[in-house]
């Protein structure tokens, strides 16, 4: 299928690529990876998100259009999400192209069209782009390399997580030498802002413990919620503490809405868990949104992790 995308992408010479709404280092990486890709070989490529840039990513000097309704392109690349309402209001985007093409790890493809390439055994929906780009030009260009290099570590926790695979190597090996690796590491796995440090203080100080300490999960209220993009990595670390089999983050997004991020480790399956609520995801990191106060939302997602686990 990636023969096909590539020569889809070929016969066209303006490109936008679309990814899900609070796009994570895979959704950004993959996107601008593709961008500069096609743009070296003369393509007018654009990636559109749904808001400005996430602060955590603006090291990147990646710059993004914020979408709006005017847009349109007969070729757009949906990239790393696998039901079309995660791309929020750039969906719009997707379903007026003639040619719509798709490219995802999650489980489930929920999409269906001419150039669909979904693999949920890829550990990054980079990887794919990667291949993808190699069909393309031989020679992968640096800055296409960061946006590989940024989405494989981002979605691995730096090559930790049971999706790597050979072909995560392969790929590094590939890139490495064309990047500054060490540095792109610490920019997205390591480096916290005083802001970030202050909710990860407050998290740390309010994990709470259900099933026998097999489930810790924290939960944080919109008051204390300045931008979403501070939160990353907190769901980790409560799956690290010893017996933790799986770690919850419940955010309040709204007096109706509380959005779930859950990490599993070994067999409890987490997108299964998420599907109950309309989520999904990957086998050990899944989401969802549940519309109810974050309370509410709380004690009907424990109870039916606590079944689960
Ligand atoms: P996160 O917890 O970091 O938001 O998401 C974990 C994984 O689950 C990501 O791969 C993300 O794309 C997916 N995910 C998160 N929320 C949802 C959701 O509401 N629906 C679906 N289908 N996938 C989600
Ligand atoms: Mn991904």
């Amino acid at each position: 299928m990636l023969e096909k995308i590539a020569k889809t992408l070929l016969s066209h010479n303006e490109i936008y690529i679309i990814t899900h709404e609070n796009p994570d280092g895979d959704a950004l990486g993959s996107s601008f990876a593709l961008k500069f890709a096609l743009e070296s070989i003369g393509k007018k490529a654009e990636v559109i998100l749904n808001a400005p840039m996430p602060v955590s990513f603006m090291f990147t000097g990646w710059e993004p259009l914020v979408y709006n309704d005017e847009f349109s392109a007969d070729c757009v690349v949906g990239l790393d999400f696998n039901v079309l309402s995660r791309a929020g209001r750039s969906a719009a985007l997707f379903e007026k192209a003639k040619d719509k093409i798709l490219i995802d790890h999650h489980l489930g493809c929920e999409i269906e069209g001419k150039y669909i390439e979904s693999r949920p055994n890829a550990a990054a929906t980079a990887e794919l782009v990667y291949e993808l780009i190699k069909l393309i030009i031989s020679d992968i260009p640096e800055n296409a390399a960061e946006g590989i290099y940024i989405g494989i570590m981002t979605d691995t926790g730096g090559c930790r997580y049971s999706n790597v695979s050979r072909n995560t190597h392969l790929i590094i090996a590939d890139i490495i030498e064309k990047i500054d690796h060490s540095y792109l590491t610490r920019m997205t796995l390591e480096i916290l802002s005083r802001e970030k440090l202050e909710i990860h203080k407050y998290a740390l100080n309010n994990f709470e413990f259900y099933k026998n300490d097999r489930i810790c999960s924290v939960s944080i209220s919109k008051s204390l919620m300045k931008n979403e993009d501070l939160l990353n990595g907190i769901v980790n670390i409560a799956l690290n503490i010893e017996g933790v089999e799986a770690g919850v983050l419940f955010k309040e997004r709204g007096d109706n809405e509380t959005k779930v991020s859950l990490r599993t480790i070994g067999d409890t399956d987490a997108n299964e868990i998420c599907a109950v609520f309309g989520g999904g995801g990957h086998k050990n990191a899944a989401g969802c949104t549940i519309e109810k106060p974050l309370g509410e939302a709380k004690e009907a997602f424990i109870s039916i992790l606590s079944e689960r686990i």
